[in-house]
């Protein structure tokens, strides 16, 4: 009576049913054994994750193609290194079409989250490879499905941090889902988070200037990173390097603002309406996520 395919199936509603008829919570994610899971090629790699694909072997003789994250072994003994243990409670709390679901956990001997597979891999990858047949309008769908992701984080008071087209996920080419939420982390009753760890690698080019300048995050920073997500979405797949150099030299230029510039080929209202004002100075000038999509809506008719 695995949870796992009823899971997949109903998309994440809370309520589960097993076959005594009883009901359980979605939200607990089962705890999976390490033996019944079996790891394969890598299929990427940020800074301490591993991703790589795996199948589970159910006791009913099933299996399961999944992505297993797992910290590098290098990540692994640095007690700096992001905690896997709550990115897996963060995504165990999350629940949206727009926002992969935690399938289930490995916890001895080490910390395994299990995902579902996305055959179709990242954003990234998809942009650089299909970028002769992109049409504008996936690329609004795509950027509306991570407004809408984003929006519903931004609800439940979550800053995802590393918002960035290698961190979505492509699981049609009509639907997209916010992935790696390794930075991500509750906000206070603020508004915001601050980072203590000033010594992490972080995703600067991705960064708002109040990240940069004073550790500061918050949905505003995340609606900054997403104006630099349309940035690569819209430019198929280019870097957002503007500004060659350090932390300081990107601060510099940002505060003089300097901003990314339209990208070749990308229509000038979504450069002027969607980009630009993301990368508003004042983070409290920013639109929402809610604002972007009435925005996206508008220039997708
Ligand atoms: P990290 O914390 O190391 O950046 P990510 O969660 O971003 O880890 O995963 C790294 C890469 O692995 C992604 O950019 C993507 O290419 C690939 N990947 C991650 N999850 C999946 C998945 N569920 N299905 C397919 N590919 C995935
Ligand atoms: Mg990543």
């Amino acid at each position: 009576n695995f949870l796992l395919s009823s899971m997949a199936l109903n998309g994440g509603s809370s309520l589960q049913f097993d076959d005594e008829g009883t009901s359980e919570l979605a939200a607990e994610i089962y705890e999976l054994e390490r033996k019944k899971l079996e790891m394969g090629r890598v299929l990427g790699q940020g800074n301490y994750g591993e991703v790589r694909i795996g199948v589970i072997r159910h006791s009913d003789g099933t299996e399961e193609t999944v992505a297993v994250k797992k910290l590098k072994s290098t990540a692994m003994n640095n007690p700096e290194s992001v905690d896997l243990q709550r990115e897996c409670a963060i995504m165990k709390s999350l629940h949206h079409p727009n926002i992969v679901e935690i399938k289930a956990i490995v916890t001895e001997p080490s910390t395994l989250l299990v995902m579902e597979y996305f055959p179709m891999g990242c954003l990234m990858a998809y942009l650089r490879t299909e970028q002769e047949s992109i049409t504008d309008q996936q690329l609004i769908k795509f950027a509306t499905d991570v407004a809408e992701g984003m929006a519903y984080l931004g609800e439940n008071n979550i800053v995802h941090r590393d918002l960035a087209a290698r961190n979505i996920l492509v699981a049609a080419v009509d639907l997209v889902k916010i992935s790696d939420f390794g930075l991500a982390r509750q906000v206070g009753y603020n508004g915001y988070y601050a980072v203590r760890d000033r010594g992490q690698k972080l995703p600067m080019p991705w960064y708002a200037p109040e990240s940069l300048a004073y550790g500061k995050f918050s949905v505003q920073s995340d609606v900054w990173s997403f104006g630099v997500t349309l940035y690569e979405m819209f430019s198929r797949g280019q870097e957002p390097n503007f500004v060659s150099g350090d932390q300081t030299l990107l601060l510099r230029a940002l505060q003089q603002g300097r901003r990314l510039p339209c990208p070749p080929g990308c229509k000038p209202l979504i450069y002027r309406d969607l980009m630009k004002p993301c990368w508003d100075a004042e983070a409290s000038q920013r639109p929402s996520f809610k604002a972007l999509l009435d925005k996206l809506r508008y220039v997708a008719n």
